[in-house]
């Protein structure tokens, strides 16, 4: 019989370019390939487990959820939904939540309730969104529109128009771009984490948002990889001190089952009407129930545990040997090295410790509950790895 890896490529679409782990099994923070070679999982899944694997909460709210019953679509009410929004909304302070199931999908509602506000508000020719250069917000022909890296958009020509893309950090641009085009938002990642996990600054986010506030545009923060934790606030735009009029959420958000969410202020809570968006399968009651036990076991300490293991990661490899820099928020953690950064994820996997890549920097992404002696054990492997 043919490998796992030979069947893969013969069937699965080229898309992906996998390494060459099988996985078959995990607890927590580490996973097993079918061969039972344990690693310890730094990626989680790319920000998505955010509870490491097979939680035992999670898995209990999930099953429990899964035999009462696993989808009704958005013709019925479910409780798991409705008390997931009002969780997201207290905690967040905005009003209305609508779920669709990936980032992708959660930015797209995003940019039809900044177009449809301008629209009503300033008129039909307010439709452009503002995104920033080496931002990522998505694979759909609109979401890959306002990612602002144009190799991603070779031979997808023509994409939706009406994005507008200016530099990171640099308020003035952004303004002066703004005052030359019809802007209906401006959407933004506070940590770039695709374009090479570069964290916006508190003067650029300040002043974008007194700027949105000012000409009524709406400011909308792409959460979907820094949302829920990932930062050690429990959205990153909360280290900030603004107040998004959106925020799109996804990865994190239902700890391993899809599910995305756009989250709207005061300001747009009512744009969209009855058939204005909808979704199938978003909202689902059993992804919807992972995600409220995901979301309750975000607390204060759980927080501060993030921010201490960021800390910590921080400091044991700035200045360590092979390493150029460290930069990120939080347990979302960029790492330019020496060596080309896929060696060093290459060897790191060899020492069964699975991290990412971005652009070109070791990207760690681990569970927010990773155990600290855990993390130390792939720090060292790291530190062995990128001293080589
Ligand atoms: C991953 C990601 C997306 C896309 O999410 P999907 O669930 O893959 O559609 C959008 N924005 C950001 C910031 C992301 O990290």
């Amino acid at each position: 019989m043919k490998s796992l890896m030979e069947r893969d490529a013969a069937f699965v679409a080229g898309t992906y370019k996998r390494f060459p782990v099988e996985i078959a099994s995990g607890k927590g923070s580490l996973v097993y390939d079918t061969e039972g070679k344990e690693y310890i999982d730094m990626g989680s899944g790319i920000a998505v487990t955010s509870l490491g694997i097979a939680d035992e909460g999670w898995v209990a709210a999930v099953t429990a959820q899964l035999s009462r019953v696993q989808h009704t679509s958005n013709l019925y009410y479910t409780e798991p939904c409705a008390q997931l929004a009002e969780a997201l909304c207290a905690r967040t302070g905005l009003k209305k939540v609508f779920f669709s199931n990936s980032g992708a999908e959660a930015n797209e509602c995003a940019i039809k309730v900044a177009r449809k506000y301008a629209a009503e508000r300033k008129g039909e020719e307010y439709y452009n969104i503002v995104t920033l250069e080496n931002s990522f917000h998505g694979r759909t022909l609109t979401t890959l529109s306002a990612t602002g890296q144009d190799h991603y958009h070779e031979l997808f020509q023509p994409l939706t128009p009406g994005f507008l893309h200016t530099p990171a950090n640099d308020a003035d641009a952004l303004i002066a771009l703004c005052e030359q085009s019809k802007v209906a938002g401006i959407l933004m990642e506070c940590v770039q984490g695709e374009g090479g996990v570069n964290a916006l600054t508190p003067d650029f986010v300040t002043r974008v948002a007194a700027y949105a506030k000012e000409k009524d545009i709406v400011l909308m923060f792409d959460e979907v990889q820094t949302g829920n934790g990932r930062t050690g606030k429990l959205y990153g735009y909360m280290h900030y001190g603004v107040s998004p009029d959106v925020v799109s959420t996804a990865k994190g958000l239902g700890g391993g089952l899809p599910l995305g969410a756009t989250l709207l202020s005061e300001k747009v809570e009512g744009v969209l009407s009855f058939g204005d968006h909808g979704s199938t399968f978003g909202g689902n009651p059993v992804c919807c129930a992972g995600a409220l036990h995901v979301l309750s076991r975000i607390d204060e300490a759980l927080l501060c545990e993030v921010t201490e293991k960021s800390d910590y990661v921080f400091r044991t490899l700035r200045g360590a040997k092979g390493v150029r820099s460290v930069s990120g928020l939080g347990l979302m953690i960029g790492i330019e090295t020496e060596r080309p950064a896929g060696e060093v994820v290459a060897d790191c996997i060899r020492e069964g410790v699975l991290c990412l890549t971005a652009k070109n920097k070791v990207r760690l992404l681990p569970a927010l509950n990773i155990p600290q002696d855990v993390l130390e054990k792939a720090v060292n492997v790291l530190l062995r790895v990128l001293a080589k």
